[in-house]
């Protein structure tokens, strides 16, 4: 557990979440250096050097074990392969294995199913014969979800029991055929996630649980302290540590969770690396997500979770934007005290396309939220 500001870290990925892991690590003294995969958006900058070559190239592999001391994810579809490749060279932290659980739906439900820890109910299916099958057995509403590289909301179809669905024939061929997950659709009390930081040693802490509203799929804000019982909270604390242990975890994961009109706590799924609902971690708690990923990386003693402000963080999607090349005026939210703004530098805006966030914090959570509120009032949402 040695301090060693040399170490250079190593980053597979190019986004958004990469980027603010090397913001606190060059605040660290650590150095980054990122391989992307393919082209970048201006989220990737921030690194030493910048590896932008495919996946599969071996003289990146070579250039990238050459370089790294340690190395990690900053989103959970990297292919298996490299995974194995660099692990077989350097520490990969997270490991391959929880990594390629979490990509996979099919595995990660399974996994979920297999120790006990309570899902929605789910049949995987590949043809539209399992298709007709999984709606026969599943009451309601269900949604459609393809195996692997879902994010966002993407790769999802809502199939409505009422008024009577199409064909499983139909549905099959409108959804793109495949290997897919069928989930009974959740009428929704709420929706919570949980940051859980596991170390080199087995220890883990974990964050106060966020309360995530979504739009279109997508998380518009998350709100931290959750305003749900003090017990639904503690609960969700025990069921993500239980999940990150029983995966022989090692670093920052992220536990999403659906939470049932009965007032029960379902799992949705696993993100394998700092989450979006954790951004409020970098001004409102003590040790942000991505620093305690970088401690846990570079394996040193885990820092405090604990919450200093009640905070709202409001995801900035490239709606927002007047044009593709120009930002909406921040003013308001310049204007309003408790707030943080962060861009990702991403150069083109796009719709759906998270472009940043801001942090409001504020005495209480209501004072948060007001603060918020009247931001996006401002900007036209
Ligand atoms: P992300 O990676 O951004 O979390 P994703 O593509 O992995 O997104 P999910 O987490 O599966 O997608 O779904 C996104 C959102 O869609 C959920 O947070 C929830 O709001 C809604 N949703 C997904 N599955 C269900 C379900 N079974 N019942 C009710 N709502 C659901
Ligand atoms: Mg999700």
């Amino acid at each position: 557990m040695n301090y060693d500001s040399e170490t250079c870290i190593g980053v597979l990925g190019g986004g958004q979440l990469g980027r603010m892991l090397a913001l606190e690590a060059r605040r660290m003294g650590f150095r980054v250096i990122k391989w992307t995969g393919g082209d970048v958006s201006g989220a990737a900058r921030l690194a030493d050097h910048i590896l932008t070559q495919p996946f599969d190239c071996p003289d990146t592999l070579q250039r990238f074990i050459d370089q790294v001391d340690v190395a990690t994810v900053e989103f959970e579809n990297i292919p298996r392969e490299l995974l194995e490749k660099v692990a077989a060279h350097v520490p990969l932290i997270p490991g391959t294995e929880a990594v390629s659980v979490c990509q996979n739906r099919e595995l990660e439900k399974s996994f979920l199913a297999d120790h006990g820890i309570p899902t929605a109910e789910f049949r995987i299916v590949d043809c539209a014969e399992g298709l007709a099958a999984a709606l026969r057995d599943i009451a309601g509403d269900v949604i459609l979800k393809t195996v692997e590289s879902g994010y966002d909301g993407k790769g999802q179809m809502l199939v409505r029991s009422e008024p009577a669905r199409a064909s499983a024939d139909q549905l099959w061929q409108d959804f793109g055929g495949g290997r897919a997950i069928v989930e009974q659709r959740i009428d929704l009390a709420a929706e919570l996630s949980v940051m859980v930081a596991r170390g080199q040693d087995g220890s883990t802490v974990t964050y106060d649980p966020a309360e995530n509203e979504h739009r279109d799929h997508i998380l518009d804000v998350s709100i931290v302290p959750a305003r749900l019982p003090q017990a639904l909270l503690d609960e969700a604390r025990t069921i993500a540590t239980r999940v990150t242990q029983a995966l022989g975890y090692t670093g920052v994961i992220g536990v999403e969770f659906f939470l049932d009109q009965q007032g029960q706590l379902l799992v949705n799924e696993m993100a394998p690396r700092p989450h979006n609902s954790g951004h409020h971690t970098l001004d409102a708690c003590e040790c942000s997500q991505f620093e305690q990923q970088l401690r846990v990386i570079c394996d040193l003693p885990l820092g405090s979770t604990r919450l200093i402000k009640p905070a709202v963080m409001w995801n900035l999607l490239g709606d927002l934007w007047p044009s593709e090349t120009t930002a909406p005026d921040w003013t308001p939210v310049l204007k309003t005290p408790g707030a943080k703004l962060h861009l990702y530098g991403k150069s083109h805006a796009k719709p759906r396309r998270k472009m940043g966030h801001v942090t409001f914090m504020g005495d209480t959570i209501d004072e948060a939220l007001e603060r918020a509120n009247a931001c996006k009032r401002a900007l036209g949402c």
